[in-house]
């Protein structure tokens, strides 16, 4: 089977100067985790070690860099999923923690459950020995001078499709050599959210899907109206009637259309071809191609 590597770092009006930021993190995850996939680590390996990587940079809103609470806090929300038996590990709420989808791996691997939440996810990560860090290692200044700029606007809105308000989510989706798919998605959530709030990164089917049979996606945007129309599932149940392209294309138009909202997608079909679509005006992502050349594109 061929093997493929997808990743995407948001979707929204990213401004110009942070263009730079955005491609380098997402070349940096391909170019490292691509060359494991080759020698033979499995999709699901891949994609917790790509988003690992755009958790650890502070330019996206995952892990570190991500966006404040209407609190003042982060609370981190991830999901990965397993093609090969529709097995997938999520975490919501979490506090505290660099990398949030490594907790939800764990979820999926050494508990009976699939999804934890606030203080039994934090618990859960202390048992298995999991680091928590000071808040502070997450909090990066831009966030904090954004959150005091946006704190007390009483038109702040989390939502607006075209006007640039940050929505950096982290996603991957992988092939392995055995042809097994695997997707993954990692978020500090929207900017002021409510203490508490999840989107809809972490819900299966919303924010990833993997099924072996159909395709493997991970999604981004306003998670309020991805949840209404379970935008990863329905790309990958598409996936099984036409080809990826399209099928990106029709999930963004059930997007706009059903769910009145916006956002973005990466996927694999289960014959190895990728597709994307988004409706902001701009995405973050990369892949890399047949020839195994690395292409990181924003637009
Ligand atoms: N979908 C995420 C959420 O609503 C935000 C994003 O993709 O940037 O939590």
């Amino acid at each position: 089977m061929p093997i493929r590597l997808i990743v995407h770092g948001g979707a929204w009006s990213i401004p110009d100067e942070m263009d730079a930021a955005h491609l380098n993190g997402v070349q940096k995850a391909l170019e490292t985790v691509y060359p494991a996939l080759q020698a033979g680590i499995s999709a699901l390996q891949a994609v917790e070690q790509a988003v690992n990587i755009l958790e650890e940079d502070p330019t996206f809103d995952a892990g570190r860099g991500a966006f404040l609470n209407d609190q003042g806090e982060i609370e981190l929300d991830a999901i990965i999923m397993d093609g090969r038996d529709l097995s997938f590990g999520a975490v919501a709420a979490v506090q505290n923690l660099l990398h949030p989808v490594s907790l939800a791996q764990q979820v999926m691997v050494k508990t009976d459950h699939s999804m934890l939440v606030g203080k039994g996810a934090q618990a859960f990560a202390r048992a298995i020995g999991m680091e928590e860090l000071d808040p502070t290692v997450l909090l990066t200044e831009r966030e904090l001078a954004y959150y005091h700029q946006i704190k007390e606007d009483p038109n702040f809105k989390s939502h607006h499709p075209f006007e640039p308000l940050p929505s950096d989510t982290v996603g991957a989706v992988a092939m392995d050599k055995d042809g097994n798919l695997a997707a993954a998605t990692s978020t500090g959530g929207t900017p002021r959210k409510m203490a508490g709030r999840v989107g809809d990164s972490p819900i299966i089917g919303a924010g990833a899907y993997a099924d072996n049979q159909t395709g493997a996606v991970s999604t981004t945007g306003w998670g309020e109206s991805i949840m209404k129309v379970l935008l990863a599932k329905t790309v990958c149940d598409r996936m099984e009637h036409t080809n990826a392209e399209e099928a990106a294309r029709f999930g963004v138009q059930v997007l706009r259309e059903k769910g009145k909202g916006y956002g973005g997608l990466i996927g694999v079909n289960a014959q190895g071809d990728y597709s994307f679509a988004y409706n902001t005006e701009k995405m973050a992502w990369g892949w890399v191609d047949t020839r195994g050349t690395i292409q990181a594109r924003i637009k």
